[in-house]
């Protein structure tokens, strides 16, 4: 902070000089030390022992001299650290990142820890035989030959492990010849682009088998149905189904979609449970009713709020009550129940079902997209394979986490999990 009143301005020069004189107290004790003996001992005048004492003050208090230009450059004084102290060694280490520094002769002088483990890299190796990829080779070629520019390759490594690298060939200083490769590890980006593409594939292929079956529908009443009133009364009926799953898919891919988009915490009002689960069993009972299964409420006494987005935890519970509906059919009973436990400071909401459940070695991947144990089955049910993403997605968002429990033949148990906040 800069002070900017006269009385600030001379409180802060006070505790500078002060500092200064703090600093020199030896050398100033020592000097004051000296005037006394030449006063006392040495016959000299007092007004010339007053003059050297002031002298020997005013320079204790001066600024000390400033340190040469290019230490300033490096950013810190040599109080702070002195940069050019630092070897090549030290500074590699501090990269997460393979780094081979080498010379003009393309030969090894330093590998960092990471370039040492990742691909056994150890001074005096010649690089051209270690690396032996053609886009390798023409790499540490070109920034021999030309001594300068950044050139960069992407590289695989295939042993022991497959393991895909962005390489970054520099020279180092000025004409020094020495040179640096760095190894940047693609395989985080390169994970997110194939489920990227995955996705893709798998929302076209969902989208596409509705649509080849309209398209034939359409061809067969233009055709050899076009004089056949009862099956175009059919064929339509099957369209309109298939237009709807394609509205559902849609739907569910925007959802999916604008939830990555938001931040983390929705934050929001507190949502009370109790009120949000009857809103769904409300907007359920036409299916619960077609479906024959009776939907049986457990709520504590007293209210239980979260905080949140009730549109999202109502898009939770929708879909949980939904498939305990559609899957759970035949057990004829739904239990959703609602239960705090304040030890863990969370509130739990669980749809339990008494249908066939799901084996074990499904339970993990229920919530991956698309994913479904029986395809025809929730095609059968109108299912998108994208609800239990969703819910998965909200909870998360919301810093809460989804847990799964079944025994084949008896049914599953869902349960939301969602933190109490502070209260
Ligand atoms: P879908 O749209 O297919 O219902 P979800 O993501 O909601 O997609 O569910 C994924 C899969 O998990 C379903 O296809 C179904 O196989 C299984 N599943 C979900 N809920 C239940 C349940 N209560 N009982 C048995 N299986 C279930």
């Amino acid at each position: 902070m800069t002070e900017t009143t006269p009385e600030g301005r001379a409180r802060r020069w006070r505790a500078i000089l002060a500092g200064r004189l703090r600093r020199s107290r030896w050398v100033l004790l020592a000097a004051l030390a000296a005037c006394l003996v030449l006063a006392v001992a040495g016959g000299v005048a007092p007004w010339v022992t007053a003059v050297a004492a002031a002298v020997v003050m005013v320079s204790a208090a001066l600024p000390a001299p400033r340190l040469p230009a290019s230490s300033a450059a490096d950013g810190a004084g040599a109080e702070d650290g002195d940069l050019a102290a630092l070897s090549a060694g030290q500074l590699a280490a501090a990269v997460p990142d393979p780094l081979v520094i080498f010379d003009r002769r393309g030969i090894v002088l330093h590998a960092n820890a990471a370039a040492s483990a990742t691909f056994a890299v150890r001074p005096g190796l010649v690089l051209a035989m270690k690396f032996r990829a053609p886009e390798m080779q023409a790499l540490i070629a070109e920034v021999l030959d030309e001594g300068t520019g950044t050139g960069v390759v992407d590289y695989v490594e295939r042993v022991p492990l497959e393991r895909f690298f962005r390489v970054t060939a520099t020279p180092l200083g000025d004409g020094a010849g020495l040179f640096a490769l760095l190894f940047k590890d693609q395989g985080e980006a390169r994970r997110i682009d194939r489920m990227r593409a995955d996705f893709i594939a798998n929302a076209s292929h969902e989208l596409r088998t509705p649509l080849a079956s309209i398209a034939g529908f359409i061809e067969t009443l233009r055709g050899p149905a076009r004089d056949d009133p009862a099956a175009r009364e059919q064929f339509l009926s099957i369209m309109h189904d298939q237009t709807g799953r394609m509205a559902r898919l849609i739907d569910d891919l925007l959802s999916l979609s604008r939830l990555e988009m938001k931040p983390l915490n929705p934050g929001g009002m507190p949502v009370d449970l109790a009120e949000t689960v009857d809103a769904v069993i409300g907007s359920l009972s036409p299916l619960a009713a077609d479906v024959g299964v009776e939907v049986v409420r457990r709520y504590p006494g007293g209210g239980v709020d979260v905080p949140g987005s009730r549109d999202e935890l109502f898009q939770v519970f929708e879909n949980l009550l939904e498939n305990a509906c559609k899957y759970g059919r035949g057990g004829g009973k739904v239990e959703v129940t609602i239960a705090v436990d304040r030890a863990l400071g969370e509130a739990m909401v669980s749809f339990r079902d008494f249908g066939p459940g799901i084996a074990e070695e499904h339970i993990p991947r229920v919530t991956e997209r698309f994913y479904r144990v029986d395809v025809e089955t929730s095609r059968g049910q109108k299912g998108t394979g994208l609800g239990l993403a969703i819910v998965k997605h909200i909870l998360t968002r919301h810093g809460g986490r989804l847990t799964i429990r079944s025994t084949p033949g008896e049914g599953a148990e869902f349960t939301a999990h969602l933190p109490l906040g502070s209260r």
